[in-house]
């Protein structure tokens, strides 16, 4: 075997891994103080279709692992340098070396030496002198089952990937891509219980689209669409720290969390989104506040208490604020007074 096919030969791929066998006959390290006992393995485990490379002693085997990194391991217990123990002792430390069988090969056949391999990592062993019939199956058995675990590794990471996108499609609104009301009642309670502990204030935004309606009507709702779209961006952009959430209430309303922030910090975000929104120029042609799309915002603070009630108190204070900034004009923010329940 050249050094160009050990190289050659790569770890397995996500895709290439369910068919290891199939595409690539595996690679076996022999490792032997004794040349003749390397031949005969090597001849055997070639004639039953293996690849095969060999190192004279357990550095040598070191190496080799890295450049070439085999499917399995013969390994010889006894040898000068390194001994087998030690050598699969270290190979444990490398990575991918525990994903790799190993198969000590020795005439040790003490309990303390067999109990030894084991210790020190080795998947199984073979009596010296070989039973060949016994080293086959002991071969094949390891390689089957290696390349079952790489499969499962490989489901078991797709599988990782498919429920964190899920995760993230179980809490975003499709439209706006900000978190949905489901994900928002989750942070509420969450953030509430944090600001109970920590004795900090939580501040809330309801922000809802002046004459949307209207602006459905005239535009159709396509468009409708495209502008909440934009909308929930700017809003988003008003958030500054990492704890700030975004989400969708409903229809053309959001709702900003702020935790720890008291009544002067929201108001300023809630102003801060009002002139994002302002600053977007959407033509609205049938606001009867401006001829741009605009948004209103009630603002509420709670200092919360041990209450079941209180975050419906926060919710219903900053809607009781939104209110009150319609029925004064629309494209402005109003604060409800400071809730202690
Ligand atoms: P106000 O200034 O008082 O808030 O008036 P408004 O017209 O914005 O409020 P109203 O609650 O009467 O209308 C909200 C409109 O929002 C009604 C509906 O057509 C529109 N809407 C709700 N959800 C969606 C949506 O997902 N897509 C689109 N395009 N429109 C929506
Ligand atoms: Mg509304
Ligand atoms: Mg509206």
């Amino acid at each position: 075997m050249t050094t160009e096919d050990r190289n050659n030969k790569h770890p397995p791929q996500e895709e290439d891994i369910t068919d290891i066998t199939a595409s690539d006959p595996a690679l076996i390290l022999i490792v032997d103080d004794d040349i003749f006992m390397r031949k005969i393995l090597m001849r055997y485990l070639e004639r039953e279709n293996y690849r095969v490379v060999e190192a004279a002693n357990g550095l040598e085997a070191l190496k080799l692992f890295q450049e070439c990194q085999p499917d399995l391991i013969l390994l010889d217990a006894v040898m000068p340098v390194l001994d087998g123990f030690e050598c699969c002792s270290m190979l444990q430390k490398i990575p991918q070396g525990d994903y790799t069988p190993i198969l000590i090969i020795t005439a040790l056949e003490d309990r303390e030496s067999v109990d030894r391999a084991y210790e020190v990592g080795a998947s199984d062993y073979v009596a010296k002198p070989i039973h060949w019939a016994v080293l086959r199956h002991r071969v094949r058995h390891l390689l089957e089952q290696s390349n079952l675990r790489q499969k499962l590794e490989s489901a078991n990471r797709r599988l990782a990937v498919v429920v964190r996108e899920l995760q993230r499609l179980v809490s975003i609104d499709g439209l706006t891509q900000v978190a949905n009301r489901r994900c928002l009642d989750e942070y509420l309670e969450q953030e509430f219980k944090r600001s109970c502990r920590e004795k900090v204030p939580i501040s809330l935004v309801l922000c809802d689209i002046d004459f949307f309606k209207k602006y459905n009507d005239n535009y159709g709702h396509q468009e409708g669409d495209l502008c909440l779209q934009a909308v929930a961006q700017s809003i988003s952009k008003a958030t500054n720290r990492p704890a700030d959430l975004v989400a969708r209430y409903g229809g053309e309303e959001f709702v900003i969390v702020l935790p720890n922030t008291d009544q002067e910090g929201g108001m300023n975000i809630a102003v801060k989104a009002t002139e994002l929104v302002r600053s977007l120029q959407l033509p609205h042609n049938y606001s009867e506040v401006a001829p741009y799309v605009t948004i209103s915002c009630g603002v509420a603070t709670l200092f919360p208490h041990q209450h079941t009630q209180a975050i419906n108190l926060l919710l219903k204070s900053a809607d009781r604020a939104l209110y009150v900034a319609k029925a004064e004009g629309r494209n402005c923010v109003r604060q409800s007074d400071i809730v202690n329940d």
